[in-house]
């Protein structure tokens, strides 16, 4: 199949680029490199370079492309950006998704993937693990760009026959992942305590997140091609990871010489999340491959490998 891969030159879109090339379809990447850089594009795909808000030149790439897919990764994805700036978080995160989606109609796109957030969307957890079914109540202005897109998904799917797949993903770390921005917990200690550098907890330390290795989120992504019916999927471990055990891990495996050190809270942080895999477990047979112990490992390897 063709597939258009956005978000492709960054952490999560790229890995899903290579592994559609490898399972012999043929790839789109189409990126702004505002974040991403061209060297995680694979050589084997199509490169586009345009802002998905650039509506007249994303027509342009539909126009002279035949694709069957779109696997929509582009996005801002900072949580504290989205609180400084909504109305910027919003024009790529809806504008330019709804662009996506308006081209995806007019060109008979057969199947519309997207990278959604089970930590964002959800907000604090009433109940452990959550499910699709807990109660959506984002507290950041990233997390409710990320259910309205669904919402417009919903509407496209019932009212224009749109075929769509939302993986909600928790907190995706592996090779690639940026260590120079404000998420990404794991690049961000790995490559510090590579560098003999102190990294900083903030707050306590035990806010809990559901990690989630880029292979196994990849694995989804694939499967997501053959869904035969439109859903909404939670990609996460089922494990509940605070940062002090991500940090005490990272430094045994780094052998970092550092202490922990704190500092002060990030302010409208979520304290827990854990996501339940059993919706996609049952329909599609994906379940984590992957444990933190070997991930932290293969991540901390690509970071050495890089210095
Ligand atoms: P990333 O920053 O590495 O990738 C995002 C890519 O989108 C980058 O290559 C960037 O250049 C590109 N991009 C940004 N704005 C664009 C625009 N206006 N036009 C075209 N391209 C643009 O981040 P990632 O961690 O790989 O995240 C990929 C997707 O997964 C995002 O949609 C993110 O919200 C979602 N997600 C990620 C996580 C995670 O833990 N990493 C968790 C939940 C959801």
């Amino acid at each position: 199949m063709n597939i258009l891969v956005t978000g492709g030159a960054g952490f999560i879109g790229s890995h899903v680029a290579d592994a559609y090339l490898s399972a012999g379809h043929s790839v789109l990447v189409l990126d702004d490199l505002s974040s991403g850089s061209k060297e995680n594009v694979p050589s084997e795909a199509k490169f586009f370079q345009v802002d998905i808000r650039d509506d007249e030149t994303l027509a342009q790439v539909f126009g002279g492309q035949r694709i069957e897919i779109v696997n929509h990764h582009a996005a801002q994805m900072d949580v504290r950006k989205s609180v400084d700036d909504p109305v910027f978080d919003a024009s790529v995160n809806i504008v330019g998704s709804l662009n996506l989606l308006e081209l995806s109609l007019k060109h008979r796109v057969r199947k519309f993937i997207f990278a959604s957030t089970g930590g964002a969307i959800y907000g604090e957890q009433e109940s452990f693990p959550a499910d699709e079914q807990h109660p959506l109540r984002p507290l950041s202005p990233y997390g409710i760009t990320k259910l309205a897109v669904e919402q417009y998904l919903y509407y496209y799917g019932q009212v224009h026959g749109l075929s769509y797949v939302c993986l909600r993903y928790g907190n995706v770390y592996g090779p690639r992942q940026n260590p120079y921005g404000e998420a990404g917990v794991v690049s961000i200690f790995a490559d510090k305590m590579l560098k003999l550098e102190q990294p900083i907890i903030h707050g306590d330390g035990n806010q809990t997140r559901d990690y989630v290795y880029v292979d196994d989120a990849v694995r989804a992504n694939v499967l997501s091609l053959e869904c035969p019916h439109s859903d909404v999927f939670n990609i996460g471990s089922g494990v509940e990871t605070d940062v002090n055990i991500i940090f005490q891990k990272l430094k045994s495996i780094t052998n970092a010489p550092c202490a922990e050190k704190h500092g002060p809270r990030k302010k409208g942080e979520q304290l827990r999340s854990v996501l339940s895999y059993r919706k996609i477990c049952s329909m599609l047979g994906w379940s984590p491959q992957v444990n933190i112990d070997e991930g932290l490992r293969r991540t901390v390897a690509f970071f050495s490998q890089k210095r």
